[in-house]
């Protein structure tokens, strides 16, 4: 690719207390691109995720987006650059309706608009008074993608987008993704569930034990399909 990287991560090692759960990660996504992390549970995805977006800020190494070395800042001013994180936990205000989760904060230029929300996902407009608590799994990772994209992020981290989510739904957070690279957005996205990752990612970043061990590209993944299988089984 001859565009410079979006995302540069060098060396980064992390902590949690005394534990060192991180060993010098390396990973670049250039804009456009799809990249995902996949390995066991504990393999230090999530953890590598809450570094970039300076959300655990007891790492060393050197972060840098769109060419700004981020590594220092918090992790309010890293979103104000146009990074945004969707966390495993799909944070969402529980105790608001759907349609107060989608005026607060308001939307910046650029990002998600109401009429897009509800063409991308109708079912939000149908539950536009229910509370956030009361939804379903999937309808929780639509909010909670979508009240990120209000912002209108450059680069989005996603973290088991599809975990415990019904197939239809997959598919629809699928051809959103697929959606939002055409519009140039970046995405780096966590999974355990190989076959979502492999249709959507351009590259792959193996995790064992906190380092990267492998990284494969999509036009690869058909021939080593049974190495990917094997990183991935218990
Ligand atoms: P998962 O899919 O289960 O989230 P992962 O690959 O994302 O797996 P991490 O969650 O990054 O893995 O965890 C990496 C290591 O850090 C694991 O050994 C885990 O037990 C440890 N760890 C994660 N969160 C904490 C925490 N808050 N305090 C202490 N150790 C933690």
């Amino acid at each position: 690719a001859a565009s410079p990287p979006l995302l540069q991560v060098r060396d980064l090692h992390a902590y949690y207390g005394q534990s060192h759960v991180l060993h010098g990660i390396n990973l670049d996504i250039h804009p456009g691109e799809v990249v995902s992390l996949i390995g066991r549970n504990g393999a230090g995805k999530t953890t590598t995720l809450k570094s970039i977006m300076g959300v655990l800020r007891s790492r060393t190494g050197q972060i840098t987006f769109d060419g700004q070395d981020i590594t220092r800042l918090p992790s309010n001013r890293i979103a104000a650059r146009g990074m945004a994180w969707v966390p495993e936990e799909r944070a969402i205000l529980s105790t608001l309706s759907v349609r107060e989760n989608l005026e607060l904060p308001p939307a910046r230029p650029g990002g998600w608009s109401a009429a897009r929300t509800y063409e991308a996902f109708p079912v939000l407009r149908e539950r536009g008074h229910h509370p956030g608590s009361k939804l379903s799994g999937g309808e929780q990772q639509m909010l909670a993608m979508v009240r990120v994209l209000r912002s209108g992020p450059r680069l989005l981290l996603l973290d088991e987008p599809s975990e415990g989510l019904a197939p239809v739904i997959v598919q629809s957070i699928g051809r959103i993704i697929r959606e939002l690279q055409q519009e140039g957005l970046s995405v780096l996205l966590v999974e355990q569930n190989l076959n979502f990752a492999t249709r959507l990612a351009d590259r792959h970043y193996v995790f064992v034990d906190g380092k990267i061990v492998d990284e494969v590209r999509r036009d690869e993944v058909e021939s080593r399909r049974d190495e990917l299988l094997k990183y991935l089984s218990v």
